[in-house]
């Protein structure tokens, strides 16, 4: 399966920056393994809105060069998005952190992408400050493939 090009991403995701400051900030603080979390929020047909986002344990065998997330977490998660239709925080992604490497999937990311699920890819840095373009990249699995997303950072994302 190939990553397609940001054009025929037919899904485009709305985050604050102050998520994607703190999920970076995550990712430096677990230097040198790699962490991993759930993107929480809402969707329709062509928006992605992470309202928040929930840190999780790393429970992969070798965590300096893999993830895996805590099983239990996703469970209790999907259970209350369940029990919660309506939410605006229900299970809408997942993400992680590439240590050594760019915030680009790797071809395990790729086959092991849910469907229909937001992969957030972040790449720290030894530069803390602020967020630039290469130090995180949105993707989503449509079923079919995996597509770049387009991001709008925006300051105060909307809520149900
Ligand atoms: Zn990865």
């Amino acid at each position: 399966m190939n990553v397609s090009s940001k054009q025929e991403s037919a899904l485009t995701v709305h985050i604050g920056n102050d998520l994607l400051i703190r999920i970076v900030g995550q990712a430096n603080r677990d230097l040198p393994i790699e962490t991993c979390g759930m993107l929480l929020g809402y969707r329709d047909r062509t928006i992605a809105t992470v309202t928040a986002f929930a840190p999780c344990r790393n429970v992969a065998p070798d965590r300096l060069v893999a993830y895996e997330i805590d099983p239990d977490a996703i469970l209790k998660q999907i259970r209350a998005d369940s029990a919660e239709p309506e939410s605006n925080k229900r299970l809408i992604g997942f993400y992680h952190s590439h240590p050594t490497g760019s915030a680009n999937l790797s071809p395990h990311d790729i086959s092991a992408a849910w469907p229909d699920m937001l992969q957030l890819i972040v790449s720290p840095s030894t530069n803390r400050t602020g967020l630039t373009q290469n130090r995180f990249k949105f993707f989503w699995h449509n079923g079919d493939s995996v597509y770049a997303m387009d991001v709008v950072p925006t300051a105060n994302p909307c809520l149900h």
